[in-house]
């Protein structure tokens, strides 16, 4: 066989589901935090996942009590990968969930006193908006550098600052101020259009870095990838599956799909290259429908 890992049933258009679990399984850290677990809670969806994970070890797996557990009434439906992973996560004990939680906050400066002011709350993702514009490709390096630049209020958008009591220029912006040891960026494809009314799956080609930088002033967070779930086809339908890379077969990439395991080239190169060659050769996945995007925290640089 050309690996070890094993693949789990489709109950009809559980794709989106399956794609999730298998990233969860494969995320060693969560894998290992379900598996330990002595006293799992009745409100807790762990004990499920333990069960799926010690059986997914060893062959094809059902996840059926996952599906029951999530209350899933109709297989036949699709649904959105990012919106049943946060619900797997909301249902999972703290111990386990606490890897992909991070805290974010709207910082807002005010120009003329300088006072800082942060609204912080939980984050499990962040959301990169995507644009269709033909012909060009989607860099999701752009898309973070994006998110983290400020913005400037002034002029008629000025807003109130408290301690100056009147209207001030300000600038506002994002800072993480809990860093995730998995950070998910998700790529902004089911979007409403006010053109259209209604919601469109935007097809772009987007850029995937292997290693991404947070912009901030005062940090320097390097996060490395390992899992993208990808959608094919359009808003109603489609399929999903996982591109995932293995910790333990030597960094490997495989494709989760559904029942399905299957060794992952990726583009550019026709032979696994040594280690360290292939860090420096490949520098992204360049992917129409990459979605889900798993970046793993790496150590303080
Ligand atoms: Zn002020």
């Amino acid at each position: 066989p050309e690996t070890k890992y094993h693949g789990l049933y489709n109950h009809g258009a559980t794709c989106y589901l399956n794609s999730v679990l298998q990233v969860l399984f494969m995320t060693e850290e969560f894998r290992e935090a379900v598996i330990r677990l002595t006293n799992p809670s009745k409100e807790h969806i762990d004990h499920h996942l333990r069960q799926l994970f010690e059986e997914l070890s060893h062959r094809t797996a059902d996840p059926y009590d996952i599906l029951r557990a999530l209350e899933v009434n109709n297989v036949r439906e699709q649904q959105d990968a990012a919106e049943y992973f946060e619900r797997i996560l909301r249902k999972t004990s703290g111990n386990a969930a606490k890897i992909f939680h991070g805290r974010l906050s709207h910082r807002t400066e005010c120009l003329n006193c300088q006072t800082v002011t942060d609204s912080e709350g939980p984050f499990w993702h962040l959301p990169l908006e995507l644009e269709d514009s033909p012909g060009e490709n989607y860099s999701v390096e752009n898309g973070i550098n994006m998110f983290f630049t400020p913005t400037i209020f002034n002029g008629d958008n000025q807003v109130y600052c408290e301690i100056c009591d009147v209207k001030v220029d300000a600038t506002r912006k994002y800072v993480i101020t809990q860093h995730p040891d998995v950070l998910l960026l998700m790529l902004k494809r089911f979007d409403f259009s006010y053109q259209f009314m209604s919601y469109i799956k935007i097809h772009c080609k987007a850029d995937v870095p292997h290693t991404i930088r947070i912009p901030e002033v005062d940090q320097n967070q390097t996060y490395e990838l390992y899992a993208v779930v990808e959608h094919f086809g359009d808003l109603r339908g489609g399929h999903y599956h996982a591109k995932i890379k293995s910790k333990d077969e030597g960094g490997k990439w495989f494709v989760f799909d559904d029942s399905s395991v299957t060794f992952y080239h990726l583009p550019g190169i026709a032979t696994p290259l040594p280690k360290k060659n292939l860090k420096n050769s490949i520098s992204f996945i360049r992917s129409h429908s990459a979605y889900l995007l798993f970046y793993r925290r790496k150590g303080e640089n």
